[in-house]
């Protein structure tokens, strides 16, 4: 089986690159041109010919979109390229899976709910996002299921990896120099590590290849929820017990209200996740468990 990943070096797709090598070949690109077995190759999204080329070069039974435009407060001015790489280069995988009767694996995100209530979101709840990010993310997902193609859509919530920059290490870092913090306590989600986002998409998508009826929109997340106030805080404590020496005193809870930012928040982040765990027989840990892995991690343990 071949397999095209693309935004190999991003959060979840780096956590891909090892955890689709099990299934078979995987043609791994980032934005930038490559000379690989098929030619030269680039995985830049917002060059939709160069990427359609891309994939009729490598023809992938299996498609993995990895890659994003996720700075959510930068894509309120930089409206023209999140929606190319969001929406519109979706809409060219899709286009081209059908063609070549391949499976789109594809990731987007809770912010294609208004964050109302307490409830936590079923793939069949309405959708409408507060934010331009979110709304190019949803129109990515109607232009998958309008390709007719065979696609598993998985939305997530607040993703974090041992690999580059993330709000625990941001927590951590502003620990040590700062007296006092203020995080924001009345955003509702479930922090959701790379690794397992990668690897419930590999066990989904093996079922998937013998059952396609099983091709659909799934919310993938640990179990639990917490606050942006509670996990740093938890972050914190961790650190302190396994002996980082923390200057932090008291970390304040505060309403979104007193956190201006360019694009608003949903405050109810939460998913429900019984379709997946139905659907394909697997167990979501909870959240604690893989921010622990990534702590021990940073921190060197
Ligand atoms: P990252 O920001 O870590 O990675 C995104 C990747 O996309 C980066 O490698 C980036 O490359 C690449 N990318 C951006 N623009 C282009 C482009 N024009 N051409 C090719 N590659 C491009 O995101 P995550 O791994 O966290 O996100 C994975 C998926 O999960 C995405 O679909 C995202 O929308 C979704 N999601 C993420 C959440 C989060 O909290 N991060 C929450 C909910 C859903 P480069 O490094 O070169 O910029």
């Amino acid at each position: 089986m071949k397999i095209l990943l693309l935004g190999k070096n991003g959060q979840v797709g780096w956590e891909l690159q090892r955890a689709l090598s099990v299934l078979g070949e995987v043609v791994a690109l980032d934005r930038h041109p490559v000379l690989t077995a098929y030619g030269i190759l680039t995985g830049d999204l917002s060059d939709l010919v160069g990427l359609r080329n891309t994939i009729r070069s490598v023809g992938p039974d299996v498609i993995v979109n990895a890659a994003a435009y996720t700075a959510v407060d930068k894509a309120e001015s930089e409206r023209e390229l999140a929606r190319t790489v969001n929406a519109l280069a979706s809409q060219v995988m899709a286009e081209e899976a059908k063609r070549a009767d391949a499976v789109l694996v594809h990731y987007s995100t809770d912010y294609v709910f208004d964050g109302s209530g307490t409830t936590p979101w079923k793939e069949t709840d309405a959708v409408a996002p507060v934010n331009y990010y979110g709304a190019t993310k949803l129109e990515g997902e109607q232009l998958i299921v309008a390709s007719g193609c065979k696609y598993l859509i998985f939305r997530t919530s607040w993703v974090y990896a041992a690999r580059g920059n993330n709000f625990a290490k941001t927590m951590l870092r502003l620990a040590k120099d700062r007296q006092s913090l203020n995080v924001i306590a009345d955003q509702i989600g479930v922090p959701t590590g790379a690794e397992l986002l990668a690897d419930i998409a590999v066990a989904a998508l093996q079922q998937t290849l013998v059952k396609p009826e099983l091709c659909g929109f799934y919310h993938l997340a640990p179990s639990g929820e917490t606050s942006w106030h509670a996990y740093a805080t938890y972050v914190i404590e961790f650190a302190r017990t396994n002996g980082e020496s923390l200057a932090v005193e008291t970390i304040n809870p505060i309403p979104t209200t007193e956190y201006p930012t360019p694009a608003s928040r949903p405050l109810n982040s939460r998913l429900n996740t019984q379709k997946l765990r139905d659907s394909f027989s697997l167990h979501l840990p909870d959240w604690q468990s893989g921010v622990t892995r990534m702590l021990m991690e940073a921190l060197n343990k």
